[in-house]
């Protein structure tokens, strides 16, 4: 800050001075222009205005010194508009010394401001949210310093409370109107862990009312962080160790979480801004505000994942320093509660029990974000990335939450409600009906068996073999759980991974795919420049093969692991044959390297490569000869063949797996493995779809691999299915000119009573 620690410093007064206008007895819009005119005299700025925000994203001036005054509430700039648009779009500060050269300047007459040569803005947050902009502006030159930002930021704060009281704008105003009524809405988010519920909404809304945030005594609230901390330590063991949560993954989240708690950095900004005049509450709310504006432009998925790690600790800091209850309002929410939050740690989900909780749904959130691991521990279906869940839901609203489409139902009509109900008691009869037939082999009518696995990225999912009766885990991808650690597992510790996949696999095979990681599947210690196109750049084994370090130490840990064990490996993104050749030569010297050193190694080897890239399909023959076996990863795949990205909503209709030119392919494959002797697997979604696996084990392919609630219906499809017949139909198929073969195949289940 800019003042030093100790004594009544300036800034401190001026604190004390906007606290006391903010108590007096004086309309709202009086007490925000006699500080507007405090801030710019203490500041030394010829202007101090405040933006406030309104309805439909439009900030509009309320209090100006410096400006002509006509302009209050006539100068009006939608967010991302001009410098102060700018501000509010990305809720970060400017200091500009030359503000009208900034791209983003937008003049308006009315204000008389093109005099003023510079210009320092801070958004006005409120819980992570912009209420509005504080801005001053001086007609010189002026290099603001990192101090004065920091300094506005503060005064910001206390402004914060002013506008969010709605003395100025009510609440209400900035509601949606799709929000405010009681009509049903269909939203749609990012399915984070599968699953459907139904239930009643209920909102975490962690918003502690700060009613204090100028303090009179800096050591005295420092005193009041040390004891809060501690006490949000100490029930932060009992929570974690009451979590009662099995040793995978979602343990090692919850510790490093633990390890947030004792940041020392954390600490520090938090005791810096205590220094600076602020209450220990509005100090940890500070922290929390600044943090979430700089993380939130942050491209690294990691860290804009951590945010929601980094707030659930600063509110539970906040709570143990007001002593608010809201942590035993979680515990006693209703049974069958389907939680909307805008984001979630993995702590606030164990808060609410996790008996109650059937569903969430955030604004926020990734497949690898901690809250969604922990979900999928509890086995509770999360539904991420919806746009405004929280203004648009009410608490006690009720709410479908369908993650298995990607959508939620709120205040849904009779008739969807009725339709879900019988959905979610058709699916439980269902998975009764597939649970006993988990130990039945999934042999064809005419006898043909044929192999089901699971496809499996975390330890927590390794039970699901056991669970569905699969015979292994057909592609265990080991990136995920590079993905949700903070640093890069050295070879002792991938080791110990892999040796509790394969413990955890019972016995059953598994095989392990290397490191997919870049694009758009980022490790937080990983910074590379970004891919102008993720899925085609540096990525999977072209990384192996540039950085072989990376790429022995993983192969090592996996001969380590399986020692006196099988071990099956496949190698990501293979395009060419020499390719191949190249990772296969870093494991030869591997096993060269633990041979040498008398280490155990694995009882047999079985490797192969993913085929997921279309050039490599002109390469089987020479390709066959070299690996063990082959899986096509039809998700890339496909999105390869026919130009279409895998992860745009626009086109995930537009081509489908069932398209001729697709089979055409695949069954090009499977034959080639066929005569080479070859096993060939299909490990992408394709896989997991009854009546696709049909369309696959008619081309030939007897091995498929899935997510886990696939293969209770795919079992079933195999039972019912005459593979002899069913080849011959769909080789009529294959040179269809249609676009999708889907229709024909439905309409052959349907006649030889297939299920599928
Ligand atoms: C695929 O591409 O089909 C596949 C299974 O791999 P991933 O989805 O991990 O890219
Ligand atoms: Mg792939």
């Amino acid at each position: 800050m800019r003042e030093p620690a100790g004594g009544l410093t300036p800034f401190r007064r001026l604190l004390r001075r906007l606290r006391d206008i903010m108590a007096a007895d004086l309309p709202a819009e009086q007490r925000l222009q006699q500080t507007v005119s405090l801030i710019a005299a203490d500041m030394v700025a010829e202007v101090c205005s405040v933006y406030v925000m309104r309805a439909g994203e439009v900030l509009e001036l309320f209090a100006t010194h410096g400006l002509r005054r006509e302009a209050i509430h006539k100068t009006r700039l939608r967010v991302g508009e001009g410098l102060v648009g700018d501000i509010a779009a990305h809720a970060r500060p400017l200091a500009l010394s030359d503000a009208q050269s900034h791209p983003n300047f937008a003049y308006r007459p009315e204000t008389g401001e093109e005099i003023y040569h510079s210009l320092m803005g801070v958004p006005i947050l409120r819980g992570g949210r912009v209420l509005g902009v504080l801005v001053v502006q001086n007609r010189t030159r002026r290099h603001y310093t990192d101090d004065d930002v920091e300094a506005l930021q503060t005064i910001a704060m206390v402004l914060a409370e002013l506008v969010a009281s709605g003395e100025l704008v009510s609440p209400e105003e900035r509601r949606p109107s799709e929000g405010t009524g009681l009509l049903p809405i269909r939203l749609e988010g990012l399915a984070l862990n599968s699953g459907i519920a139904i239930g009643v909404a209920v909102l975490h809304e962690p918003g502690v009312v700060l009613t204090r945030i100028v303090a009179e005594d800096p050591e005295a609230e420092l005193d009041r962080l040390r004891k809060a901390v501690l006490g949000m330590q100490t029930a932060l063991d009992d929570l974690i160790a009451s979590a009662d949560l099995a040793q995978g993954e979602e343990r090692d989240i919850l510790e490093t979480y633990r390890m947030f708690a004792q940041d020392r950095g954390w600490i520090t900004r938090i005791t810096e801004a205590i220094r600076s005049g602020l209450t220990a509450e509005a100090a940890v709310q500070k922290v929390k505000d600044d943090t979430r504006a700089r993380l939130s432009q942050a491209m690294d998925p990691y860290l804009r994942e951590r945010l929601s790690d980094l707030d659930d600790l600063a509110n539970r800091l906040i709570e143990h320093l007001t002593g608010s209850e809201t942590r035993p309002k979680r515990a006693r929410a209703p049974d069958g509660a389907i939680l909307v939050a805008r984001s979630l740690g993995p702590a606030e989900l164990l808060d609410y029990g996790r008996r109650r909780i059937k569903g969430l749904v955030l604004e926020e959130g990734s497949p690898t974000a901690h809250v969604a691991i922990v979900a999928r521990a509890l086995g509770i279906p999360v539904l991420g990335r919806v746009a405004n869940a929280l203004v648009k839901v009410e608490a006690g609203d009720s709410l479908i939450l369908d993650a298995d489409h990607e959508q939620a139902f709120l205040r849904p009509r009779e008739d969807i409600l009725a339709a879900y109900q019988q959905t979610l008691s058709d699916r439980e009869r269902k998975q009764r009906a597939f649970a006993l037939t988990r130990d039945l082999p999934p042999v064809t009518r005419d006898g043909v068996r044929l192999s089901l696995n699971i496809n499996a990225g975390l330890l927590i999912d390794l039970r699901q073999v056991a669970e569905t009766g699969a015979d292994g885990v057909g592609l265990y991808r080991t990136e995920i759980p590079f993905m949700v650690r903070s640093s890069f597992p050295d070879v002792s510790s991938q080791a110990e991974l892999y040796r509790r996949v394969l413990d955890g696999a019972n016995g059953c095979p598994v095989t392990f795919r290397t490191l997919d990681i870049g694009g758009d599947k980022a490790l937080p210690y990983w910074h590379e420049e970004g891919d102008e196109n993720p899925a085609m750049g540096w990525r999977a084994i072209r990384i192996g093969l540039d950085r072989p370090a990376l790429l022995r130490q993983q192969l090592r840990a996996m001969i380590r692991a399986a020692a006196g064990r099988p071990l099956s490996l496949m190698f990501p993104l293979i395009a060419q044959v020499s390719e191949f050749e190249r990772a296969r030569a870093v494991l030869e010297l591997e096993l060269e390297r633990a041979a040498g050193r008398g280490e155990p190694l694995p009882e047999r080897l079985s490797i192969g490569v993913m085929l997921e890239v279309p050039a490599l399909l002109w390469q089987l023959p020479a390709l066959l000869r070299k690996v063990d076996f082959v899986s096509v990863g039809t998700n890339d795949l496909q999105q390869f063949l026919f130009a279409s990205d895998r992860g745009n909503p626009r086109l995930a209709h537009r081509y489908d797996m069932l398209a001729p030119a697709m089979l055409k392919i695949l069954a090009g494959i499977a034959d080639a493995a066929e005569a080479a002797g070859v096993s060939a697997a299909v490990c992408g979604e394709m896989a997991g779809q009854p009546l696709e696996a049909m369309a696959l084990a008619a081309v030939g392919f007897r091995s498929l691999s899935m997510a886990p609630p696939a293969i209770g219906p795919v079992r079933a499809m195999a039972r019912s299915l005459e593979l002899g017949k069913a080849r011959t139909f769909m080789r009529s198929l294959l040179d269809s000119p249609e676009a999708s073969l889907r229709a024909r195949l439905q309409s052959y289940a349907l006649d030889h009573e297939i299920a599928a």
